[in-house]
């Protein structure tokens, strides 16, 4: 009893030390009764694909929801309609739902919310919180002033509420031209706050909405739009990144001056980054149209599609996205975290195969010719659940070309002239002899094998120091193999002087001869298996096909990151 009573309290105390710092925000409001229920929300804009920066946070956003028996929003912050396409709305819905974040029944649209806008951009002016400015883009940034100079207010700051009200109904009713008026939130132009000096709410702007066509020609800025989204929507807590800090007295301005009964907060938290790996939407983007990759998936980005493409699962990002917390400070997370992630997610998963990826023919010499020995294999030793399979042994096997080698260097324990090896899951191979073609490259390597030394069969009359695995050739079945390594040249950092990316000109290599087993029969895409010594594979989505598997490697299995328990 006092044992279970300790181990509670430990437990308990854990959680009370891991809890982050905008759960503790949370707890406060509700305990309270700031807020009776947490709602929170993610809010994309579809002019792009998602990546792993935004997996955190619908992951946060989503768990935070589901921790506290609230409610998570789904909602395109579609307010700017120049960059937006439907294209990357479904793409978005699909992400978050493969990551397993679920938005219940309704997926919420910024642009449905423009007529609630342009009332709540009207209430400011009744207000004589809001005014129309005729000053110039260029105009506006100059009277701004800087961090050390104070704003300069406009001439039209004093307009009459009457003359106001008129002004923006005329820009709704398409009587200026793109730029021409603005309406402007009546702050404070010596604010040291910079986004506080009469920041823009409303612009003139003739674009086709992919959700309202032509309804409107002015669109709401985003400062002044997001408070208003989630104040609608009943958002509790409003949850982004660390560059909207300096924003956050705007938002506080906006819900306050619309007087919502139980007004969003906005909390701020910083950005994940990747080392050696591009994450901004800009930048994917730029690869994308710049043909360096193929398409917003490709799977050596990091986008969510190209994440799930190359093999990644939803629980290893989740997992991926628990470990690195949530903190007020940016900083970089180790590319290698990532992959220390899918490793243990796949470990026991999935069925260890064999696969040569650079095949060289190995010949058992005193193997009967046209004999076959269906050999049965454990899928996983660690997962008995998964069952065996029968693999085809015979006389003729493809092995990799680097586990012979002519002349061994000390410390070699493969294949050699007169060495002998286990083959994994069969018997001991010794090498008598080798066939070389005109080029000096090997071709044939020749073997006897000892049919006493039977795996499984309990022999123990000698060790051999090496196992290598091998294919059956005649059964064998030729598959692509594609390997990845980081798209950014490390040595050289992400970007250039020049602003571009340094592409790493090895970034993907294609082996078009490899060989597989012949339990690939029923793989399709998405499947993901490891190979034995070589690192885990998933079959590519885009290009594989029955008849002509495409593999890619998701990771190898070493690695030298070393997670601290
Ligand atoms: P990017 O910086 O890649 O262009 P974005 O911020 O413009 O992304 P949005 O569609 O506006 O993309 O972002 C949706 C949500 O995802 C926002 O709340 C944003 O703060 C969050 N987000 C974007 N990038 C990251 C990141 N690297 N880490 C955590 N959250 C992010
Ligand atoms: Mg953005």
């Amino acid at each position: 009893m006092e044992e279970v009573k300790k181990e509670n309290m430990e437990k308990e105390e854990k959680e009370v030390v891991s809890k982050n710092f905008i759960e503790q925000m949370i707890e406060k409001d509700l305990e309270e009764g700031v807020y009776e229920q947490v709602c929170t929300r993610f809010p994309p804009e579809p002019n792009g694909y998602l990546h792993i920066g935004h997996a955190k946070s619908i992951l946060l956003n989503y768990g935070l929801a589901k921790k506290y028996h609230g409610n998570f929003h789904m909602r395109f912050d579609d307010t700017n309609p120049t960059k937006e396409r439907q294209e990357f709305v479904e793409s978005i819905k699909q992400d978050i739902q493969w990551l397993g974040a679920d938005w219940g029944d309704t997926v919420y649209f910024a642009s449905d919310y423009f007529e609630q806008m342009y009332q709540a951009a009207v209430k400011l002016i009744k207000k004589g919180k809001a005014y129309v400015c005729d000053l110039s883009a260029d105009e506006i940034r100059e009277y701004r002033g800087t961090l050390k100079v104070p704003g300069k207010e406009s001439p039209y700051r004093n307009r009459t509420v009457e003359e106001n009200l008129q002004l923006f109904e005329d820009m709704k009713n398409g009587k200026y031209q793109d730029g021409e008026k603005v309406l402007r939130a009546k702050i404070d132009m010596s604010s040291p706050n910079i986004n506080m000096r009469d920041p823009v709410l409303y612009r003139v702007a003739r674009m086709t909405h992919h959700n309202t066509g032509d309804q409107w020609c002015i669109y709401p800025m985003y400062d002044f739009a997001h408070p208003i989204e989630d104040a609608i929507e009943g958002i509790t807590h409003s949850i982004c990144t660390l560059e909207f800090e300096d924003h956050r007295p705007l938002y506080e301005w906006v819900v306050n001056e619309l007087e919502y009964p139980h007004p969003p907060k906005q909390i701020e938290f910083a950005k994940l980054y990747l080392t050696n790996v591009v994450t901004g939407k800009r930048y994917i983007k730029k690869l994308v149209e710049d043909g360096i990759v193929d398409g917003w998936d490709d799977p050596r980005l990091v986008s969510i599609a190209a994440l799930r493409r190359r093999g990644f699962t939803p629980e290893a990002l989740q997992n991926f996205i628990e470990l690195c917390g949530v903190s007020k400070a940016n900083s970089s997370v180790d590319y290698a975290m990532l992959e220390y992630c899918i490793r243990e997610d796949l470990k026991l998963k999935r069925p260890r195969m064999m696969a040569v990826l650079d095949p060289i023919k190995l010949v058992i010499d005193n193997y009967p010719e046209g004999q076959v020995e269906y050999l049965d294999v454990t899928n996983n030793l660690e997962n008995e659940e998964l069952g065996s399979r029968k693999v085809p042994f015979c006389r003729e096997l493809y092995i990799e070309r680097d586990d012979f080698m002519e002349e061994p260097p000390k410390k070699y324990f493969r294949l050699f002239p007169g060495n002998e090896v286990r083959l994994m899951h069969a018997y001991f191979v010794k090498c008598e002899s080798f066939v070389k073609d005109e080029n000096g490259n090997i071709t044939e390597v020749h073997c006897t094998y000892d049919p006493e030394t039977k795996a499984g069969s309990g022999f123990t009359g000698r060790k051999v120091k090496g196992t290598i695995h091998w294919v059956p050739a005649p059964y064998a079945v030729q598959a692509e193999v594609r390997l990845y390594e980081n798209i950014v040249d490390e040595e050289k950092g992400v970007y250039s002087e020049d602003g571009s990316i340094n592409v790493n000109p090895n970034s993907l290599t294609v082996l078009k001869n490899c060989m597989v087993e012949p339990s690939f029969d029923d793989a399709k895409a998405y499947d993901s298996y490891q190979f034995v010594r070589q690192g885990f594979f998933c079959v590519d989505v885009k290009d594989s096909t029955p008849e002509h598997l495409v593999f890619n490697r998701i990771v190898s299995l070493k690695s030298s990151f070393k997670i601290n328990k």
